[in-house]
Order: structure tokens, then sequence, then C-alpha cells
């Protein structure tokens, strides 16, 4: 670490130390090359460890080498070489500590010149914080934190900000005293949102969006009494399993189907940050589910015309005509079978399948069709109907709301939002109250059995068969094909 040379080399510039805020202060070229100013001169954030690390300075006009040094380690400068930016620079900071003048003219005494030292600093939104009040806080006059908030609303609702969400500011000295220059603010793990100045002194937000690599990861998993706590000890991330939920949802009713002993494997991608931060997850590429001892093995493979499918091994779609579980697997509760959520199955009496799930839960029409009925209907409570092909309907109760546009005569399409799990009309507690009707009599889900998903052939089965090979092949690499992983303790 060098920075302590800069400090007692440069002592003539008096750089202060920020404590608490950014490590350090540095002088840059705005404050003398005036409107070449502040999108070349601010640096985000992450270039403060580069600006510690900088190399020892040559010439007594450090400060300003410093900065351009950071500049170019962000890329923004990208024509100017080092020993321009100091020949540039020099001259002036000379007339500058000799004669206390600027070159523009304008008389400054030497107990000026330490405002003229930019600085930056981080702040933290704190709990019912507004990013235009913190700024306020921070020493940003109100015209211009207004400003700033308005420019950010192009990419960044301001209102969305969270207490802890930290903001990085660069002040500047200017003919009024320290002004924000740019402000640099994190708003996920790939993007930045930064706010600068442009040459006419105007706020411009702009993203700044980091590269990020993708990887593969294969996971497998015993369930022992929960499908999500299973899998997460296996290292299987909840929006996966919801993926893997939504991806067998055709075939397999999660609420009553799934046992203590079935398994699941899955191969899926990851993005990571150059960093190695974790960034979004990917697709599933492959997933195998273990039910009553029959497998179900199935891969993600998209077609030369770009429709993207999961397929058994032989080639035909999982896609059926109506959904086997209608509804959010992510927010479905997570204890499987009967012992922690006393679930009715189909029968004669009962006339449809209940699936237990917190208030708010998006419920999805099981198939494409048009909705015959959307209102209050007795002890269903809100309730809709759904008219499909083949003589089929499906019907929705005890609905805390339908989803907006839902009336009678609107089209759906399979796994659309129609509705959120409530417990209107004759209802105990929150459940999706589900029935399959067919020639206007409630029918067992399970019977329903057509397909419609493409079937490949010809030489898009050959191409989907060596994307199996190859799944395969990437499965067993990454150790997924060992053993299952040893679940010890029950959820
Ligand atoms: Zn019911």
């Amino acid at each position: 670490m060098r920075h302590r040379d800069l400090f007692t080399r440069s002592n003539r510039l008096r750089l202060r130390y920020i404590v608490g805020l950014v490590a350090i202060t540095s002088l840059t070229l705005t404050s003398f090359l005036g409107s070449m100013s502040s999108s070349v001169a601010f640096a985000p954030a992450r270039s403060e460890l580069a600006r510690m690390d900088m190399p020892s300075p040559k010439s007594d006009v450090i400060l300003a080498s410093v900065s351009a040094e950071a500049d170019l380690e962000e890329g923004i400068i990208q024509d100017i070489e080092q020993d321009d930016a100091d020949k540039a620079v020099a001259p002036l900071l000379y007339a500058l500590e000799s004669e206390g003048n600027l070159a523009g003219g304008d008389v400054m005494g030497p107990a000026q010149l330490k405002d003229m030292v930019a600085r930056e600093d981080v702040i933290e939104i704190g709990a019912g914080d507004t990013i235009g009040g913190a700024l306020q806080v921070a020493g940003v006059g109100g015209a211009a934190a207004y400003r700033v908030v308005k420019a950010m609303g192009k990419h960044y609702d301001p209102r969305s900000i969270k207490p802890g969400q930290a903001i990085s500011l660069r002040m500047e000295p200017s003919a009024n005293g320290m002004e924000l220059a740019a402000l640099s603010m994190k708003i996920n793990a790939t993007t930045e949102i930064v706010i600068a100045r442009d040459t006419q002194g105007r706020f411009v937000a702009v993203l700044d969006k980091k590269q990020v690599i993708l990887h593969t990861k294969a996971a497998k998993a015993k369930i022992e009494t929960s499908l999500y706590g299973s899998a997460a000890r296996a290292g299987i991330p909840a929006s996966i399993v919801a993926e893997i939920i939504k991806i067998y949802s055709y075939d397999v009713d999660f609420q009553r189907d799934i046992r203590r002993g079935d398994q699941i494997e899955a191969l899926y991608e990851t993005y990571e940050t150059e960093e190695g931060d974790f960034a979004r997850y990917g697709h599933v590429l492959y997933a195998n589910l273990m039910v009553g001892g029959k497998k179900i093995p199935v891969y993600r493979y998209e077609s030369k015309g770009g429709v993207v499918d999961y397929y058994r091994e032989n080639g035909t779609s999982l896609k059926r005509i109506l959904m086997q579980t209608p509804i959010d697997g992510a927010r479905m509760s997570s204890g499987f079978g009967m012992r922690h959520h006393p679930v009715l199955g189909y029968n004669k009496m009962h006339k449809g399948v209940d699936f237990a799930a917190p208030r708010g839960t998006p419920i999805y029409a099981a198939g494409n069709g048009t909705i015959e009925k959307a209102g209050r209907h007795g002890g269903y409570g809100n309730y809709i109907r759904i008219r499909h092909s083949n003589g089929l309907k499906t019907a929705y109760a005890h609905m805390r709301k339908f989803a907006k546009g839902m009336s009678s005569g609107k089209r759906v399409t399979q796994g659309q939002i129609i509705g959120y799990v409530g417990t209107t009309g004759r209802s105990t507690g929150p459940h999706l109250h589900f029935e399959v009707l067919k020639g206007g009599k409630q029918v067992n889900p399970k019977s329903i059995k057509s397909s419609v998903g493409e079937k490949l052939a010809g030489k898009s089965l050959k191409n989907f068969k060596q994307e199996i090979f190859l799944i395969k092949q990437k499965y067993a690499s990454l150790g997924g094909d060992t053993k299952f992983a040893n679940n010890a303790h029950s959820d």
C-alpha cells in the first residue's frame, strides 16, 4: 500500500483524510480543466482500491496524476497517456501553488486551497430516509438533490430505496463551494447506476452493467419431509426448486404425489460476476424427479424455431393440456404430505383438490382457455371458471382476489396468473380449491392426460439426442452422478 507516501510527499496540498467516509481524497483534473469535467473525472466507488494502490508518483503533481490514473483504471479515459496527463496538469498546479492563481484568472488565496480538494463520501440510507433527504444531509443542495432524484427515476424508482443502501458521492469544489459532481449506487449484483453532471451541468443517469460468467451446477437430493428443505441441504436453491416444480407441474401434483424417499436431480445454470459474486440463475438444463420409484428425467431443448420446452428422453414434451399444480410452487407450503397440512386429495365427496399456500400466492390458469365466470359463487367464495378445449373446464375457489382484467369472455394462457390464494367463501384457511370438469362434472385431474406439447422427430429428435448426451456428460463431470446428498437430520 503506497498511500502513506502520498500523504507525506504531498503535504503541501494538505490532503484531508475523511474518517468514516471513503479512504482517501484526491484532487482532480476537473477542478482545473473546468468543463472537461465530471463525466471524465468521476470514478465510481469500486475504483477506490485502485486509488489507494497507486504507483509512487514521479513529481509533486501527484494528486492530479493520481486522479488521472484512477480514471484510466476505469477505462473512462482511454486515449490519454499518463505522461500527457502529467504535462497537462503540472503547469496549472505550479501556477496555483506559487501565485495562487487559476488559469481562468479567478483569484484564489492559500486559505481557499484546501477547499479545492474534491472528496468522495459513502452515505448509507437509514430507516425512513429518502434519497433526496439523505443527499441533503450529506451536504448536497436541495435543488441539486431534486435533480439527481429526477435523473435517477429514468432507470430506478427512488422510492424503492431500502435502508442500508450505500451511495457513493463525489463532491467537487465550485464557485459556490462544494458541489455534487457525481453519484453511484449499486442497484443489484451486476448493475450500478451512475449519475454525473454533463458539460451543461445537468445530471445524467446511466446504468453500468458488469460482465457475468455462466457456470453450470449439478445437485442431487433425497426428499425427507420437505422438498425445499431437502433440496436446500443438497445445495439446490429454492428458485431452482420452484422452476423444477413448474417444469413438472403438468405431470405431478406436488402437494400429494411427493413422499419421503423420493429424489430429485438437477443440472442448472448460474451467473456470477468476475469477482465470483452470485448474479442470477439461468436455466434448468436437466431435471430428474423420482416419485414413488418412477423416474421422470427431462431435458431442456430449444428447437431451431426457437421453441423452448422440456422433453422426456424419447422426445415427447411434458406439456399437457392442463397443469396438475396450477399454483406458484415457490410459495406452496414447504411441508409435503398430510402430516403437516391436512390437505384433501380428490374424492367423489370433495370433488376437487386443495393446495395449501399462504394468502396471496399466485394461482395459474391450468390451461389455455376463456374465462366463463369470475365472481362470487356461494361457498366457493371468489371463484373463476375457465373453459378449455376438449369439453374441459377448470375452476378455482376461495381466492383472495382476481388478477387484473379477469372477467367472463377474457382469454387466458396456460400458466398466466388469474388470481391469488385466499380463504373467501366456505373455507377454514388460505388454500386453493381446484376442480377439473368434464362434460359439466367434476373429475380427478389425474385422469386428464392429453398431451399438447410438440413431439420431436426427424432432425430435431437427432439434435435433441445429441444434447442429452452432452448434458449427461456434463452432469457426470460435475459429480452429480455420485451419491445422493445425505440428509442426516429430519426437517
Ligand atoms: Zn377443496
